[in-house]
């Protein structure tokens, strides 16, 4: 079995060597083959030269080395595109998570899982500005995704390597692996694990953060519901608006036509022109997006469908 350790640095020099000490202190026993990746995300604060020093004793540990700070998603997914393992864990380079949880989330995996997500039962962060909202977010993203776990935003994660290889990440949305994981029909599980409260350093997050949770959230259901067939979407949309407002100004123009009626003071007017306008507007959006959707799949090859086994 050939283990990868992914993990996010940004900033966090005093828990390098602690982080290393403890992976090695859980996994060196258990003989398995491993290698600790380590992306640097553009740190300022000389961790990049406790990643040489440890790169330098142990080659194990490969450092990705950022040019600029690209965010803790572009960390992870630079980590999971070099990935080399059958087997990739992804965990925080602050010392809240605890390797010593990857063994058992490993066996857990090989009951016959894809993916095992971390469960922080014990959550060790500031409620008013991490647990709430983070339990707001893991409610909604729970009652709009497929996939049901309790706690989305847990980096300590353990893959089979097919997954994380086939996985896209962009802008902040590491926490929606579960759920695009899921779209493409892998089997999840969930299992409570340790954390820790932040002993150096300080967290990379303010509340903003929560925001972003649900713009992101419109992208992935958008994208695992429409993203072959937009204009179901925004045709549907636009045509229910254009009916509407075809009909009103049908009706509106009988009054006018047949039966002398002034115009000039009915809003509904307004109304009707609007969502005429409105609904052409998203009809030829629909179309736009479709053409949009062929240039994504056809360009890079990209297939609509996703094999699991061929017997022949
Ligand atoms: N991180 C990163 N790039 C960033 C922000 C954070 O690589 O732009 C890393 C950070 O070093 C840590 C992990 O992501 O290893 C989680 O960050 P943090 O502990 O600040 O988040 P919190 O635990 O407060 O949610
Ligand atoms: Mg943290």
């Amino acid at each position: 079995m050939y283990l990868s350790l992914v993990v996010p640095v940004y900033n966090e020099v005093e828990n390098l060597t602690p982080l290393y000490e403890r992976v090695r202190e859980v996994l060196d026993p258990t003989g398995w083959t491993y290698e600790l990746i380590l992306v640097d995300d553009g740190s300022t604060d000389g961790s990049d030269r406790v990643l040489a020093d440890l790169h330098a004793k142990d080659t194990r540990v490969k450092v990705l080395r950022f040019r600029r700070n690209f965010g803790q998603t572009a960390a992870l997914a630079a980590g999971f595109d070099y990935a080399h393992g059958d087997i990739v864990v992804s965990l925080d380079g602050d010392m809240q998570n605890d390797p010593v949880d990857i063994p058992k989330l490993v066996a857990k995996l090989n009951e016959g899982y894809d993916l095992v997500n971390g469960w922080r039962l014990d959550r060790q962060d500031p409620f008013l500005n991490r647990r709430l909202p983070s339990q707001i977010a893991n409610w909604v993203i729970g009652l709009t995704t497929q996939v049901k776990i309790h706690d989305y935003g847990c980096t300590l994660k353990v893959f089979r390597r097919e997954v994380v290889k086939n996985l896209k990440l962009y802008g902040e949305m590491h926490r929606f692996i579960p759920a695009l994981v899921g779209d493409v029909g892998a089997r999840i599980t969930e299992m409570p694990v340790t954390h820790h409260p932040r002993k150096h350093g300080t967290s990379k997050y303010g509340l903003t953060r929560t925001l972003w949770v649900i713009l992101d959230l419109l992208t992935v259901k958008f994208l695992s519901r429409y993203a072959t067939r937009p204009s179901h979407l925004f045709g549907f949309v636009g045509l229910v608006a254009f009916l509407l407002g075809g009909a009103i100004t049908a009706v509106l123009g009988v009054q006018r036509l047949f039966f002398g009626m002034r115009l000039s003071e009915r809003p509904l007017l307004w109304l009707g022109i609007l969502l005429v306008v409105v609904g052409v507007q998203f009809v030829t959006t629909g179309l736009l997006a479709e053409m949009l959707a062929r240039t994504y799949h056809e360009s890079q090859e990209k297939s609509v469908y996703l094999i699991k086994e061929v017997l022949e």
